[in-house]
């Protein structure tokens, strides 16, 4: 058995338009019982309300098939600092995801300054937030995307946000987002499935493939997004495949691909640290 990592703007959608044939791939993924998940850098929306927006354009999926990068950042941050206190520039999606693992969102001396993607950003909270991180608060990132596609043109992304506090406070953010490992691998433990039988499907080299290649998992580039094949030679690594579209992809054809040309075995797990102490 395979499992999908599946990036939704530029490969399900595109401004706000189903890309053709998106539908009939994730029919066939839960017709076949084939386990997969939507993984989004955008942090405004939560799991509820992106499936509700996914739904609308006719894709059937549960809460359960979305991961948001807003979800990582807030599993991490538990994780890192349990019950711990973030300010946030960011929206819903964050702030859901932050509350639900037991962040409190406060307005004074927090251990964490969380940026998202949004429209909440001022000069007022980003002084805020900068003379957080001067006075010790960490910086965190949902995602360093500098900019976002929409119907009307290209908006600020949550990077160019980050980048601004970086310069301002000579502190660098943590960035928990694809390409980050830490929400690459979040996102796959959810599946159920180690990192040989889990493929990345995207249309963004910088994030999507590059976060993939990094972790050694199969990825599959489709071309309905921000990548076109033209573009391959400019990066030093490639993906495993390339589609025109999602549409074009046969699951079990991969599947016999994956399972005729294995990856390489694993390396040797490390000794445990009771054990070197002893040699
Ligand atoms: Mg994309």
């Amino acid at each position: 058995m395979i499992g999908f990592l599946i990036d939704m703007d530029g490969v399900i959608y595109r401004g706000g338009q189903l890309i053709d044939g998106a539908d009939r791939f994730i029919r066939r993924l839960r017709d076949d019982n084939i386990p997969f998940r939507f993984l989004t850098n955008n942090s405004r929306r939560t799991r509820r309300d992106v499936m509700m927006r996914l739904r609308t354009m006719g894709i059937d999926v549960e809460e359960d098939h979305v991961f948001t990068c807003a979800m990582a950042t807030a599993r991490f941050l538990a994780q890192a600092k349990p019950n711990g206190s973030a300010y946030v520039i960011g929206e819903g999606g964050l702030l859901t995801a932050l509350h639900n693992n037991g962040y409190a969102v406060v307005d004074k001396d927090p251990d964490f300054v969380v940026v998202g993607e949004g429209r909440t950003f001022s000069a007022e909270n980003l002084d805020k937030a900068l003379n957080m991180i001067l006075g010790g608060a960490k910086l965190v990132a949902t995602n360093m995307d500098p900019n976002c596609p929409t119907q009307g043109g290209m908006r600020i992304g949550c990077g160019a946000i980050v980048a601004l506090l970086e310069a301002a406070s000579g502190q660098k953010a943590f960035s928990v987002g694809k390409p980050s490992p830490v929400m690459m691998r979040g996102a796959r433990k959810t599946l159920g499935l180690d990192a040989a039988r889990t493929v990345m499907i995207g249309d963004t080299m910088e994030t999507d493939i590059l976060g993939g290649v990094e972790i050694g998992y199969r990825t599959a580039l489709v071309l309905t997004g921000s990548t076109k094949r033209a573009d391959l030679p400019n990066y030093a690594y490639e993906p495993t495949w390339v589609f025109d579209s999602i549409a074009d992809i046969d699951p079990l054809a991969l599947e016999q691909t994956m399972r005729r040309a294995p990856l390489a075995p694993p390396e040797p797990s490390e000794p445990e640290p009771a054990l070197m102490m002893s040699i």
